[in-house]
């Protein structure tokens, strides 16, 4: 019952990743990208190089980006701005919400659309809800709060079993 809505489609080590060869491999056409933790740490305001870099080669195959968040709209929309990226931020993962208004940005098919986000309870729930694809990444670094060590420890027994799947060629890493 829980994979239904947890299990992502692949496990990659990082966002970097997710290159062009990667996303015409697996008919990935538009991205939703969580920001916090997925693509650069809470202390960075802005994009770093190599998301920069990354972005760059990503538009470059006509591939845009888009940012579903959680995290308040000053710092969401601060992210977005140098890449001129659509942003979401109070989206409420696991909300369908925010995917929903991203596609609508992007104007992408919901089948050509994939999700990249580091929380299997947010984010990749957010996803497998509105019926698109998944991939997961390993948190940069964690805040040290307790509900996020209790969330944490709620994916950890997920996260392991995909892993084990993935091992298994279940899931694409
Ligand atoms: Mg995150």
């Amino acid at each position: 019952m829980f994979d239904k809505y947890m299990k992502p489609d692949f496990i990659l080590g990082s966002f970097l990743e997710v290159t062009p060869e990667f996303c015409l491999e697996n008919g990935i056409r538009a991205l939703i990208c969580d920001i916090d933790n997925t693509l650069v740490t809470y202390d960075d305001p802005e994009p770093t190089e190599p998301v920069l870099k990354w972005h760059r080669a990503l538009a470059e195959i006509g591939v845009p980006i888009s940012f579903v968040s959680n995290n308040e709209p000053e710092r969401v929309y601060t992210f977005a701005k140098p890449l001129g990226a659509p942003a979401f931020p109070k989206s409420g993962k696991p909300s369908r919400r925010g995917v929903r208004m991203a596609i609508e940005a992007m104007g992408s098919e919901p089948a050509g659309t994939v999700f990249l986000g580091d929380q299997l309870l947010t984010d990749v729930m957010a996803a497998k809800r509105s019926g698109i694809r998944a991939i997961v990444v390993p948190p940069i670094k964690d805040k040290k709060t307790l509900l996020f060590r209790v969330k944490r420890a709620i994916e950890r027994p997920f996260m392991n079993k995909y892993i084990r799947e993935g091992e298994k060629g279940n899931v694409k890493t």
